[in-house]
């Protein structure tokens, strides 16, 4: 099999990852892997049996229970599953979010996931979005890119999208959840956000969506042959 080409995506919350990655995935051809939507499953799963994001023992004891199924429709949308059930629609909730941040600190969830996701990007070309896809999951992805913007930016961009969904937004509240989720995603003892050398920055505060894809694309072409 010949080796497949993946594109590695970290960046904070909100920095417009899967947006963009949804994007250039559809535009290459690629599959897109949303790895924030499987720690979300795991969060859900937990919310679910009671077992409170902190709580190592609840974890440990009960995460044998929890099994985990990416696929994708038609229109290449992922659907996450969980114990045989779509839970694609339950995952996007502030308070997931935030028990997103705080359960995929520990190692015995990250662990846990490592190979589901090695294994996509051995059998597809792939766009993976995340925060260790560069650093951890892919190491030697054929492209590294750490996507980035301004805390403020991202939580008003944040509020834009939950306005459009008919949904309410303060923004003095999603900004403080994205500055808290930053502070325990670069914080963590286990895999934590941060740009690994050999990826290049690009900060979109200053970008709109063809701006960041266009600069995505010379930096992909500049590595995969076209
Ligand atoms: O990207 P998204 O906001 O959906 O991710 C939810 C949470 O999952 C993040 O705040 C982060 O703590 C965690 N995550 C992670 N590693 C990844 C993707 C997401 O720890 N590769």
């Amino acid at each position: 099999m010949a080796k497949k080409i993946s594109i590695a995506i970290d960046g904070p919350a909100g920095a417009g990852k899967s947006t963009i990655a949804k994007r250039l995935a559809k535009e290459l051809g690629y599959m897109y892997v949303d790895t924030g939507a499987i720690y979300r499953t795991v969060a859900y799963f937990f919310d679910l049996w009671g077992v409170a994001p902190k709580d190592i023992d609840g974890i440990t004891r009960y995460i044998d229970e929890l099994t985990i199924g990416i696929e994708y429709d038609e229109e290449g949308v992922q659907h996450m599953i969980m114990n045989g059930m779509d839970v694609t629609g339950d995952i996007r909730t502030p308070e997931i979010s935030q028990k997103a941040s705080l359960v995929s600190a520990h190692a015995i969830v990250r662990d846990m996931l490592l190979d589901m996701q090695r294994d996509v990007a051995k059998q597809h070309n792939v766009i993976m979005d995340g925060r260790d896809i560069g650093t951890v999951v892919l190491p030697k992805a054929t492209v590294k890119i750490f996507l980035t913007a301004s805390a403020e930016v991202r939580a008003r961009r944040r509020c834009d999208e939950m306005l459009a969904k008919g949904m309410k937004a303060d923004y003095n509240k999603v900004l403080k959840d994205i500055q808290q989720r930053d502070y325990q995603d670069t914080h963590r003892e286990v895999a934590p956000l941060k740009m690994c050398r050999d990826s290049i920055k690009l900060d979109t505060s200053d970008l709109d969506i063809d701006g960041v894809i266009a600069a995505m694309k010379e930096i992909i072409a500049k590595k995969v042959p076209q």
